[in-house]
């Protein structure tokens, strides 16, 4: 718990929220200033500022959660699709420094961007950037 995180707070019920499922490791919310109806947050109670911090039990429970989550908000909001959308640092659009995975269900004509333009790519660059991740992992 970190005493100034909201979502610490959030996560472990000392400030109220709209929670549609909760277990001893994660609270699901609906997002206050949501994209779409029905936009929920998975925050696991104890503090990660980011996917990089995230361990590997967490992560795996995480996913796990997170189709439950997603089939139950297909059954109940009859939405068309769903994004699952989780950003890492300012430049990635995080505004909240504990990590959460959005869950955004849509509908036709919902108006949310979530589109990025492709660009062109050459082999040789690709093969350079495979093998600097591959040989970090
Ligand atoms: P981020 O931009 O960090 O990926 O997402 C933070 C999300 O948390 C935003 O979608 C924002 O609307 C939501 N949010 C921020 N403060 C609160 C709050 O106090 N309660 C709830 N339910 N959602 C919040
Ligand atoms: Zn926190």
């Amino acid at each position: 718990m970190k005493d100034d995180c909201l979502f610490c707070k959030i996560a472990r019920g000392k400030i109220s929220s709209a929670t549609v499922y909760e277990d001893s490791h994660f609270r699901v919310i609906l997002d206050v200033n949501p994209a779409t109806k029905g936009h929920c947050l998975i925050i696991p109670k104890e503090h990660f500022d980011n996917i990089y911090d995230l361990d590997a039990e967490t992560a795996g429970k995480l996913f796990s959660l997170a189709t439950c989550i997603a089939r139950a908000m297909r059954d109940a909001l009859g939405c068309e699709g769903l994004n699952i959308v989780q950003n890492n640092g300012e430049i990635a659009g995080q505004t909240v420094f504990h990590f959460h995975l959005h869950l955004i269900p849509r509908y036709k004509d919902d108006g949310v961007q979530l589109a990025w333009t492709p660009h062109e790519s050459e082999e040789a660059q690709l093969e350079e950037i495979r093998a600097a991740i591959r040989k970090a992992i």
